[in-house]
């Protein structure tokens, strides 16, 4: 797993030493490079000994040198280079080991005037060389030897010269680079042998002689990637003396981190919105980066960035699944509870169309397809809610007023004969109104019971109670001062007679309503002749008209027999109302007459009087249960308001129709029309 993440936490140290850059180095060293010049003045390496003798003899004041040069062969010049070896005292050679692990030490007469000798690459390349470094050269697979680096042995000599306390030299340490090759103070080694450099400026220093020549090594760093191997040497020795090499996380620590980032993260981004979640992570990752920077460049601390980065991406995985899976169980529940709303307003007998805020039309219910134009029963969607008629441009305009403060409108509507309630209720959206919800609820019934009930309070309030009331009045009159005379009694007892008349006329109109608009009345039907029923009703009748020297004449009656089906008693009960109305609704000596006409397949009789008339606007409404005209010519003429309406519904169950057309003051026809059958009358 930590091997996973090598590389990116490779990189992301390399980037933490770019971003901080150099770093002052509390130790005193100068480099003695043999960089391009002194090679073209001096031609190519390996150069003569004599002219490393020549050359330490100008170092003469410094604390130590350390030359970064292999001399394993021998020359004849070796005993004039240890003679300066020895004259400086204090310098450190170089050993190295081939890629076959063979060992090349400086040649022995220098090795012995020599103040130490150090590794200059074997091990160095062995691992990381980047970040780490082995200090001890690890034991080669044919010797026993264990050598420490070229740098190590140079701080150690350096420490102990100067008083310093050794340092501590680990098997291993993460380097910390100070900054890129060039920044390492340095002079040429062509100026030093010219003697153009002055002595003092290698002073108690650290004096580092080393190749610094294009295409000699080629040592990465995070600053550099083709570095002089003398950068290394730079780096051990001042990250031991200064004792400033990055001190990294213990990898438990590490571990630790990523797990509890993981959980905590995890349990933040549960169940948030994505942009939190979004958010969460970035702020997290941005604070243990800034934490890294600046651990980094204060104390140089290593803390590790690809594990937790990792353990970033788990976790976000981690709640990624997690809020799938929510999101999935919501929409399933949004599913359930859409169909069962479906069901809902599917079943409902209230016609239900919601629209947008700007009346775009995007759901209705079954009930609402017959108040669509041409009772479409395919949707209306996406048409305007305004266009279906139901309101004017006016209302309209009131009622989206009404929504927009948030509150639900009412309106009553008549559409064709049926009258309706329309409801109009906010739909609101993030505290807005976002849509329209149109309830259309059929309230012809509710309506006409209302009317009823107004019609029956006032028909207990006046038509029964005044009655009553003189019921009451004239027997009191009785008891208190009995009648002298005969005519006195009468006086006294007509008056209660004709009121308990009313009263039972219209409680026995009432319950005949009742019984004929209850589902169980039936009728007996039965061919009848027209004329043959007529006659004898109207002679019944014909008293009570010439007592008000009315006329009642039968006219344009054929010789044959008008055959229709019909209850006798029903029938007589229809033209007894027609005619009763005719002479009550009249003046004295008016002519009523009974037409009939034959307009196959019907039977027309037409009761015709030079009455009061009927004004036009209660043409409609004398149908109507306990309606009554009210006008001056009316005043005083007993009757429920039953009559007509008992009338028409006992036509209607005869499937015939009744009409009335009227001119005030003259006259009124009530015209009923039944159909003919073609058998003959039982005898
Ligand atoms: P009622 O006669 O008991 O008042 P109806 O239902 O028979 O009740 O009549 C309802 C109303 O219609 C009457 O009150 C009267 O005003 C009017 N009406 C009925 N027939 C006539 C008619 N032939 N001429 C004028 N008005 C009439």
């Amino acid at each position: 797993m930590a091997g996973l993440w090598t590389p990116l936490e490779n990189w992301s140290l390399q980037k933490r030493f770019q971003w901080r850059g150099f770093r002052p180095s509390a130790v005193p060293l100068v480099l003695v490079a043999i960089d391009d010049r002194s090679i073209a003045r001096l031609g190519r390496l390996p150069w003569d000994r004599r002219r490393f003798a020549q050359l330490l003899d100008r170092l003469e004041g410094a604390a130590v040198v350390g030359i970064d040069v292999l001399f394993s062969e021998p020359t004849a010049q070796d005993a004039l280079l240890a003679r300066a070896i020895a004259r400086q005292g204090r310098v450190v050679l170089a050993a190295a080991r081939t890629p076959t692990s063979v060992r090349l030490e400086p040649v022995p007469p220098l090795a012995e005037v020599s103040a130490g000798i150090g590794d200059i690459g074997a091990g160095i390349f062995g691992e990381n060389l980047q970040l780490r470094t082995a200090l001890v050269v690890p034991k080669s697979p044919r010797s026993d030897l264990e050598v420490e680096t070229f740098g190590t042995v140079i701080a150690r000599l350096y420490a102990s010269l100067a008083g310093l306390s050794q340092p501590s030299v680990p098997d291993r340490i993460w380097l910390n680079w100070p900054g890129p090759a060039r920044s390492l103070p340095s002079v040429s080694a062509i100026d030093v042998l010219e003697g153009k450099v002055a002595p003092a400026r290698f002073a108690d220093q650290i004096v580092l002689v080393g190749v610094t020549a294009t295409a000699v090594d080629a040592l990465i760093t995070p600053f550099d990637t083709q570095a002089s191997g003398i950068a290394l040497h730079w780096t051990v020795v001042d990250n031991l003396l200064g004792n400033s090499a990055l001190a990294p996380w213990p990898g438990w620590l590490t571990g630790l981190v990523a797990v509890m980032s993981a959980l905590g993260l995890g349990f933040l981004l549960t169940g948030r919105p994505g942009w939190l979640q979004l958010t969460i992570t970035l702020a997290w990752a941005a604070g243990w980066v800034g934490l890294a920077v600046v651990l980094f460049w204060r104390s140089s601390i290593w803390l590790p960035l690809a594990a937790p980065a990792g353990a970033l991406i788990l976790a976000g995985g981690f709640s990624l699944i997690e809020g799938e899976q929510r999101t999935a169980r919501r929409l399933e529940i949004q599913r359930e509870r859409r169909k069962a709303q479906q069901a809902v307003t599917d079943s409902l007998a209230t016609a239900l169309v919601a629209a947008t805020g700007d009346g775009r039309i995007y759901f209705q219910n079954p009930a609402s397809a017959p108040f669509f134009p041409e009772n479409r029963s395919t949707p209306f969607l996406g048409e305007q809610l305004q266009a279906l008629g139901w309101l004017s441009a006016e209302q309209w305009a009131e009622a989206q007023a009404a929504l927009g403060s948030g509150q639900p409108s009412q309106r009553q509507v008549n559409l064709g004969e049926r009258d309706y309630r329309l409801r109009l209720v906010p739909l609101s959206q993030d505290e807005q109104v976002g849509g329209i919800l149109c309830a259309i609820e059929d309230i012809t019934a509710q309506l006409e019971l209302e009317r009823l009930r107004q019609q029956m309070l006032g028909m207990l309030s006046h038509d029964i109670r005044s009655p009553l009331t003189n019921i009451r009045g004239f027997a009191e009159l009785l008891k208190i001062s009995p009648p002298s005379s005969d005519i006195e009694l009468e006086e006294m007892v007509d008056p209660i007679l004709s009121s308990a008349e009313r009263v039972q006329g219209l409680v026995s109109d009432f319950l005949a309503l009742a019984r004929i608009e209850s589902p169980a009345f039936d009728l007996k039907v039965q061919p009848l002749s027209v004329q043959a029923r007529l006659r004898p009703l109207m002679a019944e009748l014909r008293p009570q008209a010439e007592a008000r020297h009315s006329r009642l004449v039968a006219e344009d009656w054929p010789k044959e027999p008008l055959i229709i089906a019909a209850d006798p008693l029903r029938f007589d009960q229809i033209f007894m109302n027609l005619l009763t109305n005719a002479l009550k609704y009249g003046p004295d000596s008016q002519t009523i007459r009974v037409r009939l006409s034959l307009d196959s397949p019907w039977v027309a009789i037409a009761v015709i009087d030079e009455g009061f008339g009927i004004p036009d606007a209660a043409l409609e409404r004398i149908w109507e249960p306990f309606y009554r005209v009210k006008t001056a010519q009316t005043e005083g003429i007993p009757g429920t308001g039953l009559g007509l309406a008992i009338t028409r519904k006992l036509v209607e169950l005869h499937t015939g129709s009744i009409a009335v057309t009227s001119n005030p003051g003259q006259g009124s026809c009530f015209s009923v029309r039944f159909r003919q059958q073609n058998l003959a009358p039982d005898p």
